[in-house]
């Protein structure tokens, strides 16, 4: 059996496919992660294992409920997913038919919208963000208005990786823009880092309004995979259509719960004033940096850079196990890397390689 035979019979649409490049595949070395937005803490929950003889629910009652009380909304509002990456595809696969829809992503963002469309065979329609990293509202209107309409519009707030929020009026404008033809998907998984922006109070009036949230970042919960949808009934019950039947192992439920009870959701919200105070330290110690220039803003976990020598920084920093993120390929960033808010320990250890590097770059 050769190479071409199993190529012969791969789909067209996937052949040429390349898998995301998440931190983890592009590293396996490394001490301090600081490449994937993750948190630095890990927290201790306690397992019951007397039904793990049995299949879970698809939507464990107790988890859905928890995380409406935390985001304020009614239980038939919120999906349980497998990450907030399973919400995307569930949107994808539930929203979109497959050789003709599109979907709409402003760029630079998160990879996987993009990538999660291919692997469906739906297109990608790009309307680039601005220079300052604000929507560019006059594309957005011309696509609005055009007759190839996107079946969903992602916007990203705080955005990954440029760390800028989506100002209120321009979120209001592209509601105004896509109402009656498309689903308007704002993807809040760093809400925690900036919690007065989110967008769940606009669910009420805005029946085409999608919210993707996640355990992964300021819940410190990346490892267990789990995500949420926020929207109304009506896209909640078509995205149940085409989930898995077994979504989310007991397990996890049980962790989610318990991180989302109010001990959970106190701690979660102590930790991010950790995180956020760290930031604010290493942004002030990077400041003064000849070679690193501040990108963007600051409100969520993480710190983006424009960098001399970027490849040779990189270099510098793998071998001394510190692990940041190359976002040099996206458009408007060039020579760009993203540094995850570690422990203190992390974030010194990174900052003297930083300096270290520039330092000698400087002697030589
Ligand atoms: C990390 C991230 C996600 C994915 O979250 P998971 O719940 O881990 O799948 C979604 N959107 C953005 C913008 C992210 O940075």
């Amino acid at each position: 059996m050769n190479n071409s035979f199993i190529d012969s019979l791969t789909c067209d649409f996937v052949r040429d496919l390349t898998p995301y490049e998440s931190a983890r595949r592009l590293f396996s070395g490394g001490n301090d992660w600081l490449n994937a937005n993750e948190s630095p803490f890990s927290n201790e929950y306690s397992l019951n294992t007397e039904r793990f003889n049995r299949y879970p629910d698809c939507q464990p009652e107790s988890v859905l409920r928890a995380y409406a009380k935390y985001a304020g909304l009614s239980k038939e509002q919120v999906l349980v997913s497998r990450g907030a990456d399973e919400g995307i595809e569930l949107l994808i696969r539930g929203f979109c038919n497959p050789g003709k829809d599109s979907i709409l992503i402003c760029p630079p963002t998160y990879g996987m919208y993009a990538i999660s469309a291919q692997t469906f065979n739906v297109s990608v329609q790009k309307a680039p963000l601005n220079s300052d990293f604000s929507l560019d509202l006059a594309a957005l209107e011309a696509i609005a208005n055009s007759d190839n309409l996107p079946k969903l519009v992602f916007l990203c707030s705080p955005n990954n990786p440029t760390g800028t929020l989506i100002a209120q009026e321009q979120i209001n404008a592209v509601l105004a823009l896509f109402a009656g033809k498309s689903l308007v998907v704002v993807d809040e998984a760093y809400i925690e880092f900036s919690p007065q922006y989110n967008q769940t109070a606009l669910l009420a009036d805005n029946p085409h309004l999608v919210l993707l949230r996640t355990l992964s970042k300021a819940f410190a919960l990346a490892g267990i995979r789990c995500g949420f949808t926020l929207a109304s009934q009506d896209i909640i019950k078509v995205l149940l259509k085409v989930i898995a039947p077994y979504p989310v192992s007991d397990p996890v439920a049980q962790i989610a719960h318990q991180a989302l009870s109010e001990k959970g959701v106190d701690l979660m919200q102590q930790q991010v004033s950790t995180i956020r105070f760290e930031q604010v330290w290493m942004k002030q110690a990077l400041a003064n940096m000849q070679g690193m220039e501040f990108q963007g803003s600051d409100k969520a976990n993480f710190l983006l850079y424009r960098c001399q020598d970027k490849d040779a920084l990189m270099q510098h920093l793998v071998q001394n196990g510190v692990l940041i993120r190359d976002q040099s390929k996206q458009i408007l960033l060039g020579d760009c890397l993203r540094i995850t808010i570690g422990s203190r320990e992390e974030n010194q250890r990174l900052l003297a390689l930083i300096q270290q590097f520039f330092q000698e770059g400087q002697a030589a």
